[in-house]
């Protein structure tokens, strides 16, 4: 072989090498397409819950990270809430104020992703090093749909050790249409919740808390388990009306929905029956306990003094408590009857009181 061969040779080797070179690249460029098609698919759901999991188990293999977090933003309460992160020494509870993340403010006050390439050294860093983090960069990304702030996700280590210029846009890229899904899920659940509650009180509206009180009353019948109802009703609420103004009696019916959601138990459902008459749907328990909470309703509101102009009132509600029993009831309607005819007698023997009935 000459040295003209020689040079040929080399330079077929070269090009051969770069070939090879791109082709790695370009496998290395579809694999990242078809996880990013695939998230796309996978994440395109409605409900923030079924998301969740999809972003713990593909969105580290994604973006080639290890560890994440996704916090939500609450605009009015200008806090975090964690909704998800694979990694679980989060020292902070689920829920903050923004302003107790310095790093997580900023990039969410100046609407742009904040990248320290070592944290150790940054103006963020505390002089506490998270042990659980093995490389030293860190990125904090705001989810924005146009100027809207949907949240914030935080970014942790790669096998590599740093991220690149690209690695970044790739990421910026895959955390854009998370936003976007994150986005649509959050506006669907807000939609779904609208359509079952009452503008007024936001509590269940009358055809939510049939369907509730179905749902229970069968689950009684298949586990022979118990249950029971409360109505509750505000006491001449027509006066208040009359004499305060309509404006005014919706503050009441407010104060009431209020008290009720804080004294009632996470497995206890309140809903506004219509008017000025409410329902507590209260699973696994027996006549007695309704009872309790009823009273603790009752008494509750009666210490609530309502100003209107210089005036100040006070109001008093009555209830009616039914236990189901399966031998005499055969449909929700049954139980709701005996409650209302207790309700009934509530008002009949004076008001201000909880009746049981039979
Ligand atoms: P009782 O002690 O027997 O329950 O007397 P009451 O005056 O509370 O009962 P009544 O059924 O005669 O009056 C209920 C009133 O509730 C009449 C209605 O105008 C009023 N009401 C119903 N819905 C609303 C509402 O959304 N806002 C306001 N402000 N009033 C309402
Ligand atoms: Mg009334
Ligand atoms: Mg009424």
């Amino acid at each position: 072989m000459d040295s003209n061969d020689q040079i040929k040779l080399k330079e077929t080797r070269q090009v051969l090498d770069l070939v090879k070179q791109q082709k790695t690249m370009l496998g290395e460029s579809l694999v990242s397409l078809d996880l990013f098609l695939y998230l796309h698919k996978s994440i395109s759901l409605l409900h923030l819950d079924d998301i969740k999991p999809v972003l713990l188990e593909k969105l580290p293999h994604i973006l080639s990270v290890r560890y994440f977090s996704l916090f939500l933003f609450n605009a009015n309460e200008k806090e975090l809430t964690l909704a998800c992160s694979n990694h679980l020494d989060m020292e902070k509870p689920l829920s903050f104020k923004v302003s107790e993340s310095g790093v997580m403010q900023d990039a969410l006050n100046q609407q742009r992703y904040i990248f320290e390439a070592d944290f150790t050294q940054s103006k963020y860093y505390k002089g506490k090093k998270n042990p659980l983090f093995k490389n030293n960069f860190f990125l904090c990304v705001p989810l924005m749909i146009e100027n809207k702030i949907i949240g914030v996700i935080n970014v942790n280590d790669s096998a590599k050790g740093f991220l690149s210029v690209s690695d970044m846009d790739y990421i910026l890229n895959v955390l854009e249409f998370v936003a976007l899904s994150v986005s649509n899920a959050l506006l669907h659940e807000k939609t779904e919740v609208l359509s079952i509650t009452d503008g007024l009180t936001r509590l269940y509206d009358h055809r939510e808390m049939m369907h509730t009180l179905e749902k229970e009353f069968d689950r009684c019948r298949r586990y022979q388990s118990t249950l029971s109802l409360l109505m509750m009703d505000i006491d001449k609420f027509k006066n208040i009306n009359d004499t305060y103004g309509h404006q005014k009696g919706d503050e009441v019916l407010v104060a009431l929905a209020t008290v009720m959601t804080r004294l009632c138990r996470s497995n206890d459902t309140a809903a506004r029956y219509g008017g000025e008459e409410f329902a507590v749907i209260l699973p696994e328990t027996r006549k007695k306990g309704a009872q309790v909470i009823a009273e603790r309703i009752r008494t509750s509101m009666a210490k609530i003094r309502f100003a209107s102009g210089n005036q100040e009132f006070g109001v008093t509600v009555s209830g009616g408590v039914a236990e189901l029993n399966l031998d005499t009831m055969s449909s929700p309607t049954d139980l709701i009857h005996v409650a209302d005819r207790a309700l009934y007698q509530a008002k009949k023997d004076g008001r201000d009181r909880v009746v049981l009935g039979e």
